[in-house]
């Protein structure tokens, strides 16, 4: 079944393959096989990571990171299909989307490799008013002192640990990572590409496992100078806490509105419903959460999701065909069997497909009528559903679409610049897509939420490469 044998992986410390005294072991969610195994990071494998990071000091030219990134990109789309099978051996996610992320992987590396290449520094004229005078203030950007920590989740193992590392090298800073306990294989063969490609040893440190063993380690370590987090509200908001006094970037969890609007074409706002509901298994933080369509769309609109859906493949993840695998565990199948349960149970949504599960499979699921007070929809409910809600009025979507925690991203369904604008200026949300699933971005363009979803600080390599760096301000003489 696995098209390869299971790997006894090791951590990534200084370059070096790095056990500890405990592992555990990594799943293929599908069929349950155990696909290999990491170590249980202890303190001292932490603590040993961050003395590596910080005894050394990057001076690689920018022509040299370049080279760096530049070659771990093109090795990445040499190995698309073993990473690929990777990535879907860890995740259960189907090859389909697996191969999506390893190309998406790959456009961070070679777009870091064009931005670093690219003057950070600015001048600014200082005799521009009557008590100025003939000087000049020139600024540039520097690493940080200390190391960053990053942690990221399991939904897109690889291209999420890409949007960390790659602006650090962009940048000279060192890294230490500590990628999801429920999808570290893929993170730790990046690693060693990064190595093949030139990094330093230093530069980049993977430390496994869960934080069960090291506690909170990596976020209060005193040489962790930036915690940069992707994952939960909840993990996010403990981390916030403890983290003290150092920077923090925080991209946390969604709960993102599709809005089909009363001039929309219902057929074409379904295919993107479609799209952004079961892609990636609806594991995205920008998937379609909540679907809110006009009534006068809706039956023509619910028609077509319908169709579509009952056309998705989904099942064995290594099959050519399929377009949909399981989520990452059975515990988060019953979840969103559960919540489709009480959806329909206590609060009186339609069921018209879906809702079965076998194991960590739970099968693309629509529903017509949910109210959007109740649990599937208020919470962020990570798994292949499609909630549709109706509304009458602009106003209505716009309080319903707000009334949640969470303020990612969003598409409209409109070709009427009046609607767009309202929408554009009304939603709480970090990004607003015109005929574009919520998850369309480039991997350059700033990314990220507010309210629950982040704190406003934005990742994508552009935003990431600022938030890695301090200004220094230098000012002279000089006319
Ligand atoms: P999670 O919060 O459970 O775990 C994320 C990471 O945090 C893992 O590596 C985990 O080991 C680590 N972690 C857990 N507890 C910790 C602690 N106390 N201290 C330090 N680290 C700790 O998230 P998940 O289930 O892996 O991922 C799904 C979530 O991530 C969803 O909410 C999704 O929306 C969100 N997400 C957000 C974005 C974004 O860019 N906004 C992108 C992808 C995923």
């Amino acid at each position: 079944m696995l098209p390869f044998s299971p790997r006894h992986e090791y951590m990534r410390i200084a370059g070096e393959k790095v056990d500890d005294q405990s592992r555990m072991e990594i799943r293929f969610p599908y069929t349950g096989e155990v696909v290999g195994s990491v170590p249980q990071a202890s303190s001292q494998a932490v603590e040993q990571a961050f003395a590596t990071a910080t005894a050394y000091k990057a001076h690689l030219s920018r022509y040299e990171r370049c080279k760096i990134l530049q070659t771990a990109g093109e090795l990445l789309g040499q190995r698309r299909q073993a990473l690929a099978q990777l990535i879907t051996a860890e995740t259960g996610l189907a090859m389909q989307d697996t191969t999506y992320e390893v190309d998406r992987a790959k456009d961070v590396f070679m777009l870091a490799a064009m931005e670093t290449l690219r003057d950070d520094g600015q001048a600014f004229a200082c005799d521009i008013s009557p008590h100025g005078k003939q000087r000049r203030i020139f600024t540039h950007r520097e690493p940080l002192q200390g190391v960053i920590a990053a942690i990221t989740p399991f939904n897109h193992p690889l291209n999420q640990v890409a949007h960390k590392v790659a602006p650090a090298i962009a940048t000279n800073n060192r890294l230490v990572l500590k990628p999801s306990e429920k999808a570290p294989l893929s993170a730790l063969a990046l690693a060693d590409i990064l190595y093949e490609a030139g990094l330093p040893g230093a530069m980049f440190a993977v430390v496994t496992g869960s934080p069960n063993s090291f506690g909170d380690l990596i976020i209060t370590h005193p040489h962790a100078e930036l915690v940069a987090f992707t994952g939960s509200v909840a993990v996010g908001k403990a981390i916030a806490k403890r983290a003290g006094y150092r920077r923090l970037v925080l991209e946390l969890g969604g709960n993102d509105p599709l809005i089909v609007c009363a001039d929309a074409d219902p057929l074409r706002a379904a295919t993107l419903a479609v799209q952004g509901s079961f892609k990636n298994s609806g594991q995205r933080c920008t998937a379609v959460k909540r679907i809110f369509v006009h009534h006068s769309r809706a039956d023509t609109f619910v028609a077509e999701v319908l169709r579509q859906t009952q056309q998705l493949i989904y099942g064995d993840p290594y099959a050519p065909e399929t377009m949909m695998g399981t989520v990452i565990d059975e515990a988060a199948a019953r979840q969103c069997e559960q919540r489709v349960s009480n959806a329909i149970n206590q609060h009186g949504a339609s069921l018209l497909w879906g809702h079965k599960r076998q194991g960590a499979l739970y099968a693309p699921t629509v529903l017509d009528h949910v109210p959007h007070t109740c649990e599937l929809v208020r919470e962020e409910t990570f798994g292949p559903i499609a909630p549709i809600i109706r509304f009458e009025s602009l106003e209505e979507v716009v309080a319903m679409s707000n009334s949640t925690a969470f303020g990612l991203s969003s598409g409209i369904c409109s070709d009427r610049l009046e609607t767009i604008n309202f929408l554009t200026q009304q939603l709480q949300v970090g990004t607003v897509n015109v005929w574009e699933v919520p998850g369309f971005r480039s991997e350059m363009s700033p990314f990220g939420g507010i309210k629950d979803s982040g704190l406003g600080v934005k990742e994508g390599v552009v935003e990431a490469m600022r938030n890695y760096t301090s200004v220094k301000t230098l000012a002279l003489p000089w006319g």
